[in-house]
């Protein structure tokens, strides 16, 4: 039961890519009402994806199971060191163990909070479905939308790990050429995607960043 049918658009490319691990650390930009921060957080932490009993089989003969559930342990002793932190302007109400920040993420009081609670950690990825609030006039709309984009990307590069992920919606108007350039620059691989979950008829699109290639962060 998620807050958003807009999860789905996450789940698709999750799928595809495999990019969310036990273990992450992520921060969800835009999430209220928090429909990625509850598939995130999931996966992050095995919750309610994997039955909870972690024992391993007690027929000692069947070492294929032993070797399963000890795989599994491993996983969720991972899962522990997780961290999810989502952001929004709007309140988000409470996701077992996602840490929220309710204010404008491009404001460096938020961003601060942020660092705080990442402490010395760096994040695995970052995404961001943040969309401004529509005027109806559309070059505006979109020139707002890349401007969220830049601030993401702008924290990414403080933040992110080597190797680190970064997923971003933005409003098609003409200038995502030029930020999918400084994205090419800093990720080995950058591709535009359009989830089967979104609206045709909707301008948007998302770009899928892999292999964050600074590793000034680690
Ligand atoms: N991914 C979310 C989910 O699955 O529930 C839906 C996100 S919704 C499409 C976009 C969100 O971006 C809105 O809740 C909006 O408040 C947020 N947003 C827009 N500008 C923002 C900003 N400057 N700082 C923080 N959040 C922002």
């Amino acid at each position: 039961n998620y807050r958003s049918r807009s999860v789905y658009k996450l789940i698709e490319l999750d799928q595809k890519y495999k990019l969310l691990k036990p273990g992450n650390v992520v921060i969800d930009c835009g999430a209220a009402p928090g429909g990625w921060s509850q598939y995130i957080a999931q996966k992050v932490f095995l919750d309610n994806i994997e039955e909870k009993n972690s024992s391993v089989a007690d027929d000692d003969d069947d070492e294929l199971m032993i070797t399963n559930g000890k795989e599994k342990q491993a996983e969720q002793e991972k899962a522990r060191s997780g961290l999810v932190i989502a952001i929004d302007l709007l309140p988000i109400l409470p996701i077992h163990g996602v840490n929220v920040i309710q204010g404008d993420f491009t404001h460096a009081p938020i961003q601060k909070k942020l660092r705080d609670l990442l402490k010395d950690r760096k994040a695995d990825m970052v995404v961001s479905d943040m969309a401004p609030n529509f005027s109806g006039q559309h070059l505006t709309d979109h020139v707002k939308s890349m401007d969220l984009c830049e601030a993401a990307l702008s924290l990414s590069d403080q933040i992110l790990k080597s190797e680190g992920s970064f997923l971003c919606k933005f409003l098609m108007g003409g200038t995502e050429e030029e930020f999918k350039k400084q994205l090419q620059e800093r990720f080995k691989q950058v591709r535009y995607e359009k989830p089967d979950a979104s609206r045709a008829k909707s301008t948007e699109g998302y770009y899928m960043c892999l292999g964050y290639k600074s590793n000034k962060n680690d």
